[in-house]
């Protein structure tokens, strides 16, 4: 039985002041909230004041990215152990932010899921077709290249240690989310294709949905059958929003 995941991505939003109050209504929130798991990726300058104001909570907290390398002659480049010493148990791996705007590839998103990984964090692996893919009923070969990209390199039992996120381009900070029945139908064949390597991991493995997720449309989504929580952007910049997201999760 998967436990339904709640992963808030903060993006390049917050400050000091700002995230006391979400932390706080956040931990406040989803305290008695135990038949879910719940965590926040902050951006890397916040990584210490999520340790410092979230430890011992059951809000977990993590990265929005990382490098592959370690110690390395790499200006600007943060490594895996460095997210390690700030306690971090997530790292968001190849959003479709990075791939688009700052050109990370299937290469790129692959090796630094690897380094995460070999670092002890858990990668959130993500995959997602843009709106001319969809309409060219290309969602399962980009989709599918995508999740490759990890299998045919490192085998799909990694898979146990890793979270996948479906996040569709078109349902990302647009306000129009994928039905429950579309990501339903993309998480089903992300399954089944893990399950071609190795079926046990394909039953493990938490396939979390992104894309203008909200309290209004959470319950329908987690009802899914191979939807096992949620990654949130702007509905994690708000500790009510995102709490009502958390509390869908707990109920199912
Ligand atoms: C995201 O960027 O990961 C995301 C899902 O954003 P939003 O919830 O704002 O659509």
């Amino acid at each position: 039985m998967r436990r339904k995941l709640v992963i808030g991505n903060l993006k390049m939003n917050g400050s000091i002041t700002a995230n006391q109050k979400l932390f706080a209504g956040v931990m406040a929130g989803v305290a008695d909230l135990r038949n879910a798991d719940y965590a926040l990726c902050v951006p890397y300058p916040y990584l210490c004041q999520a340790q410092s104001l979230m430890q011992g909570s059951n809000v977990a907290w993590g990265a929005q990215n990382l490098c592959a390398n370690e110690d390395a002659a790499l200006t600007g480049a943060v490594s895996p152990a460095m997210l390690v010493d700030y306690g971090c148990t997530y790292v968001i791996v190849g959003h479709s932010e990075r791939r688009i705007q700052l050109h990370e590839t299937d290469d790129t998103a692959a090796t630094r899921f690897n380094a995460a990984i070999k670092a002890g964090l858990t990668p959130v692996f993500c995959m997602g077709e843009s709106k001319e893919e969809r309409e060219s009923d290309w969602t399962e070969y980009v989709v599918g290249r995508q999740l490759d990209s990890i299998i045919r390199r490192y085998g799909a039992e990694l898979l146990t240690k890793a979270v996948l996120a479906y996040e569709p381009l078109w349902a990302v900070g647009t306000d129009i989310p994928a039905t429950p029945e579309q990501a339903q139908e993309v998480h089903h064949f992300i399954r089944k294709r893990v399950a071609r390597c190795n079926a046990e991991v394909a039953e493990n493995v938490r396939i979390l949905y992104g894309g203008s997720v909200q309290t209004e449309n959470a319950p329908a989504l987690f009802a899914m059958p191979d939807i096992d929580g949620a990654l949130v952007g702007r509905c994690s910049l708000e500790a009510k929003a995102f709490v009502g997201i958390c509390q869908a999760a707990n109920q199912v």
